[in-house]
């Protein structure tokens, strides 16, 4: 399959990488790939990927993270990967993390979370909830691609700088970015803190509610 071949090729430039050789670290998450033949429902989608075994995080995971919510939703949240929680449930942002993305979208965009769509960018837990590795995140990337091309999401918010980076090809730091939006591939980006990093320094938050009041005016 073109990806496994893809992932084993990205791995040797990270290799190579480490033996000093430069280029660009991020690249952006494009197009499905054409070879890669997925089902055209969200329903059969989600049946793949619960079988899916193109990484090694499919062999420590309990349970594969597809995403939930409105498939018809205008707004997107993808976020980084699945954590302990949402492992043992099978469900996007169900932790403490999760908690208070409800409340955001609730309290600021004024919707219930049944009405957006929630993802993340690998669909398996990282073990010790590293980051994903490049590998992992493009060889994932099919997923996620044909979510976006079956939802067709009006606004896609990117939770913190690993979901920004993969969607965008920009490795601006996520600080920077905050506060703006790009147009791209049929939908508008919008970068904003990842929740658990609202956990970790509260003081943001005013940044994100800024965030998602410029969705809500754009709505
Ligand atoms: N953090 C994420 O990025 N995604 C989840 O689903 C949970 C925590």
């Amino acid at each position: 399959m073109k990806n496994l071949k893809n992932a084993l090729l990205l791995k040797q430039l990270y290799k190579l990488k480490q033996l000093g050789y430069s280029y660009t670290s991020v690249i952006p998450f494009k197009e499905e790939e054409p070879d890669l033949t997925l089902p055209n429902t969200l329903e059969k989608l989600e049946k793949q990927a619960l079988e899916c075994h193109l990484c090694k995080l499919s062999k420590s995971r309990t349970n594969v993270v597809f995403g939930e919510g409105n498939i018809d939703a205008s707004i997107m949240f993808v976020g980084e990967a699945p954590g302990s929680n949402e492992d043992s449930t099978g469900k996007p942002f169900v932790g403490r993390s999760g908690e208070l993305l409800t409340k955001m979208i609730e309290n600021v965009l004024l919707i219930q979370r049944e009405d957006v769509y929630i993802t993340n960018i690998v669909k398996c837990r990282p073990i010790d909830n590293a980051e994903p590795t490049p590998t992992e995140a493009h060889t994932c990337q099919p997923y996620l691609l044909k979510q976006i091309k079956l939802i067709q999401p009006k606004f896609i918010v990117a939770l913190g700088a690993t979901a920004y980076h993969y969607l965008s090809g920009d490795e601006t730091n996520i600080s920077k970015v905050r506060g703006t939006i790009h147009k791209q591939d049929g939908y508008t980006l919008i970068p904003t803190y990842h929740p658990s990093y609202l956990l970790r320094n509260p003081s943001a938050k005013k940044d994100v509610f800024e965030d998602l009041k410029m969705l809500k005016e754009l709505l």
